[in-house]
């Protein structure tokens, strides 16, 4: 199963990959964690990413998309995996779509988690971290006068920069603007299953349970 999972910040696209890494046993396989692994491996990609990122540069799609070839190549990858942060504009979607042509391989569906902008801005603007352990935890304002301490470490609980109310509300639009043309793509191949995000995290697990096995089924057939 070569899955995508996209979203906007916090649409739930962390819970569902865990549940979807348990359920395929297929690695989930994220932008950061790659960029990461490269500069520290030391390889000619890394000295390629580092490059950029010590100039404080986007690192180019057509990089992006060497690195994850690499990824994808590697052993825990030959029977799927998820990604999840790339692709994040149509460009780099058509790159991609090229590069796995050339590995005789392709992503069998997108999983498009759906929320509104005003529940998406409510639930991170709720969103505390644990310092030392990074669990996420959900208050609402008048439960967050006086916060608990984490219930994993006993950690003292923040609320991440990026998570106050004005910075969330401008993720969310660069996430519409640049990534929602992908909704169109990824339906023109009919490979984009559009969940309601809104649902329980339950619900949303059994929908996309649903709509994988029906996809496995299909593609015998294909
Ligand atoms: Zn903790």
């Amino acid at each position: 199963m070569n899955l995508i999972v996209f979203g906007a910040p916090g649409a739930g696209k962390g819970t569902q990959s865990a549940y979807l890494i348990e359920t395929y046993r297929i690695p989930a396989i994220a932008t950061g964690d790659m960029l990461r692994a490269q500069r520290r491996a030391g390889t000619a990609l890394g000295d390629q990413v580092k490059g950029y990122m010590d100039r404080g540069e986007l690192v180019p799609d057509s990089l992006m998309v060497d690195i994850t070839k690499d990824r994808l190549q590697q052993s825990d990858a030959r029977d799927g995996f998820i990604l999840d942060g790339f692709p994040r504009t149509v460009a780099q979607a058509e790159a991609l779509d090229a590069m796995l042509d050339q590995l005789r391989r392709r992503i069998d569906a997108v999983i498009y988690l759906r929320v509104s902008r005003q529940v998406l801005i409510d639930r991170l603007s709720h969103r505390y971290s644990c310092r030392t352990c990074d669990a996420v935890y959900n208050f609402r304002p008048d439960q967050a006068r006086a916060l608990p301490r984490c219930t994993v470490d006993g950690g003292e609980l923040y609320q991440r920069p990026d998570d106050h109310p004005e910075i969330v509300a401008r993720r969310i639009d660069v996430f519409l603007k640049h990534t929602a043309p992908l909704i169109d793509y990824y339906t023109a191949q009919h490979k984009l299953e559009n969940i309601d995000g809104q649902m329980s995290v339950a619900e949303v697990r059994a929908d996309i349970t649903r709509r994988l096995a029906g996809i496995r089924k299909g593609a015998g057939s294909r």
